[in-house]
């Protein structure tokens, strides 16, 4: 990775203007690099774009992020010399942006998933990092930037939240000496925590209770699972990019070997969050199905019904379970 990053740290010294990208229905890795990486190239005297390939519409939990106002739909963006990509698997990750990719000589895609396609000119790759945010904190060591109390808390949002507040198995010790890092330069772990965490919408919660009820545990092969309808959110006045945290409360079932969350999209198919919290690997089954993600944390959208959803996972967490050197 190191080559790659000094070639990306070149570029980017080099660049005029940059558009950053983050996959479609970002998470706070995603927007947390994506505002990152803008303020420091913002601060180094070039003009940047935030966006991503799809309509603007920020998960409360992170509109109080710094900067967060300065993301714009991609037809504000002028022509540029570099495309980054941030926390994107492969070029669909990138939605409408997949498309205008042809309009940049240069795209440096920085990621930390393991079926990353290395679509870009670029690859800035690493597995073994919690969160993308992780490179992006390397990068801009590297290009020796001041990362600020705003680029700090940004960066320290995006690891958090991709490593289960530091919880999941991705977390390394190398994670948290680089969260330690970002504490020093000015975030702050409690305000990240009460903005994130317990930010949430009287709605929101009557979502989640709705979603608690329903839960379904499936015995033999350890899948917990629960659903949201789109009737749901009219119900409750609840938004989709709400529930974002919703699969951790079921991860805190002690019977759970796999976690999975079904929400109704607007196209009727179904967009599926999957966890492990063991040896099965739901990247793999994800994988499977056109979907991606890692070994612990993983989506796929399937036109499927629910059950025959349930069905589908099941099937392929026996299959892993029988077969263990699969995946
Ligand atoms: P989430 O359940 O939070 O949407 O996604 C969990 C993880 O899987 C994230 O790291 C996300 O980037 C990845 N992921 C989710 N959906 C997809 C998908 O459709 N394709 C790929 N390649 N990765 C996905
Ligand atoms: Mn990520």
């Amino acid at each position: 990775m190191n080559r790659a990053l000094e070639e990306a740290a070149k570029k980017l010294q080099e660049a005029a203007s940059v558009v950053i990208t983050i996959h479609t229905q970002p998470d706070g890795d995603a927007l947390g690099g994506l505002l990152a990486m803008s303020r420091y190239l913002r601060k180094a005297g070039k003009k940047t774009c935030p966006t991503w390939g799809e309509e603007i519409r920020i998960p409360t939990h992170y509109r109080w992020l710094p900067g967060i106002d300065e993301i714009v739909d991609f037809s504000h963006c002028n022509g540029a010399d570099v495309l980054i990509t941030l926390d994107c698997a492969n070029e669909h990750r990138l939605g409408l942006m997949e498309d205008r990719m042809i309009k940049f000589k240069t795209i440096i895609n920085i990621d930390h998933h393991v079926d990353n396609s290395g679509f870009g000119t670029i690859n800035v790759l690493d597995f073994n990092a919690g969160a993308t945010c992780e490179i992006v904190y390397k990068l801009l060591k590297l290009m020796q930037a001041d990362i600020d109390s705003d680029m700090a808390t940004q960066l320290y949002t995006g690891i958090v939240t991709d490593t289960g507040r530091f919880q999941y198995q991705n977390t390394t010790s190398e994670t948290l000496r680089i969260a330690a890092d970002l504490v020093d330069l000015g975030a702050v772990p409690n305000l990240v925590f009460e903005k994130v965490y317990e930010n949430v919408s009287f709605a929101s919660l009557q979502l989640l209770a709705l979603v608690l009820e329903r839960a379904e545990f499936v015995k033999n092969t350890g899948l917990f699972y629960s659903y949201i309808l789109d009737s749901d959110l009219k119900e409750t006045g609840a938004s989709m990019a709400d529930s974002e945290v919703f699969i951790d409360y079921l991860r805190a079932a002690k019977e759970a070997n796999v976690v999975a969350i079904f929400k109704e999209t607007l196209e009727g198919k179904l967009r599926i969050s999957l966890r492990s919290k063991g040896t099965i690997d739901v990247g793999t089954i994800a994988r499977m199905g056109g979907g991606g993600g890692h070994r612990n944390a993983a989506g796929v959208t399937l036109d499927k019904t629910i059950d025959e959803a349930v069905d589908w996972i099941n099937n392929r967490i026996s299959t892993q379970k029988t077969a263990p050197t699969a995946g």
